[in-house]
């Protein structure tokens, strides 16, 4: 068996293209959806993901603001600059660029943005939505993961799935994502004694750890969904994902490259979410 490629590329493209028509769309309406990323510190990785964001917002017509702040930055600035962000009303989307210095307390810096603001899902009141199935602003990086499993037409519902990695941005939100679809859900993670042995039964493996080749070809059941978040540099200056993709791409239905897998779709995602946000604050529905 050789694996399809799960090409998140060319699905985010047609998710641009479609986000890009719904700006024309607004901006006709006399709305432009605005993006407001705030970075700490010069991390070069954030960097690259902060002018990624910032240039596609600019390609699909929107207004994209970064703002770079040193990384002595006091707390109660960073506190100040979202709550005005907050009331501003030309402003649709905040984002703080993870990871924050240790000094600024990032749980309290994510839950200082406005929840209708929130488009990286981060809020604990988003990921409580999440939690109960209720609608709301996702993560950007488990909503492109759940794209990409479903753009494979298999059925989610009854799936073994196993989710590697629990952090709060990808592996539990992912996790009750894939629970809310109707799949059995284990969460491995850096405690997991024998991680093989769950992999090996899973049907869907979503691994987001950052360590190169940790999923090895014979912990993957064959026919088995592979999808691989992690991105290391290898010393070589090359990507790595998590998955070592020559050997379980021989085993696997479906995987995700790296990169093109799943990077592209968590940009494509946050760009959704950026006009969700906008047409939420521009034109409230009366909820029910
Ligand atoms: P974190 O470092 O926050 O979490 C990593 C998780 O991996 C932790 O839960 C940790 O367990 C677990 N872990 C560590 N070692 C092992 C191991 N040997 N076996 C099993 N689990 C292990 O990372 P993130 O969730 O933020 O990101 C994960 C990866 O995904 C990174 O490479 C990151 O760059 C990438 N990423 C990619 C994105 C994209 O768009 N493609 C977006 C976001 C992230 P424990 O909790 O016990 O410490």
């Amino acid at each position: 068996m050789v694996a399809h490629i799960l090409d998140g590329k060319k699905i985010a493209d047609s998710m641009l293209r479609s986000v890009k028509r719904e700006v024309a769309t607004m901006k006709r309406k006399g709305v432009i959806p605005k993006l407001v990323v705030i970075q700490v510190g010069n991390d070069p990785a954030s960097t690259i993901y902060v002018n990624r964001k910032h240039k596609t917002c600019i390609e699909l017509g929107m207004k994209s603001e970064v703002r770079r702040f040193p990384s002595s930055v006091s707390y109660g600035r960073i506190l100040g600059e979202i709550r005005e962000l907050n009331e501003d009303k030309t402003v649709h989307g905040i984002l703080v660029q993870l990871p924050l210095p240790e000094h600024l307390n990032h749980k309290k810096v994510l839950e200082t943005v406005a929840i209708s603001k929130d488009v990286d899902g981060l809020h604990p009141y988003n990921h409580g939505r999440n939690l109960l199935a209720k609608s709301g602003m996702r993560p950007a990086t488990p909503t492109g993961i759940i794209t990409l499993l479903e753009s494979t037409g298999a059925k989610l519902e009854g799936k073994n799935a196993v989710v590697v990695g629990r952090s709060n941005i990808v592996g539990k939100p992912v996790a009750v994502m894939l629970l809310n679809k109707g799949c059995t859900v284990t969460i491995c993670h850096s405690k997991t004694t024998d991680l093989g042995r769950f992999t090996k039964d899973a049907d869907i493996i979503v691994c987001a750890v950052g360590k190169p080749n940790l999923i090895k070809g014979p912990m993957v059941k064959k026919g088995a969904i592979v999808i691989d978040v992690g991105i290391s540099r290898l010393k070589d200056g090359k990507l790595s994902g998590d998955v070592d993709f020559k050997e379980v791409s021989k085993r696997a239905s479906w995987i995700t490259p790296v990169p093109g897998g799943v990077g592209p779709m968590t940009i494509a995602s946050l760009m959704c979410n950026t006009i969700a946000a906008c047409r939420d604050i521009e034109w409230p529905q009366k909820s029910g």
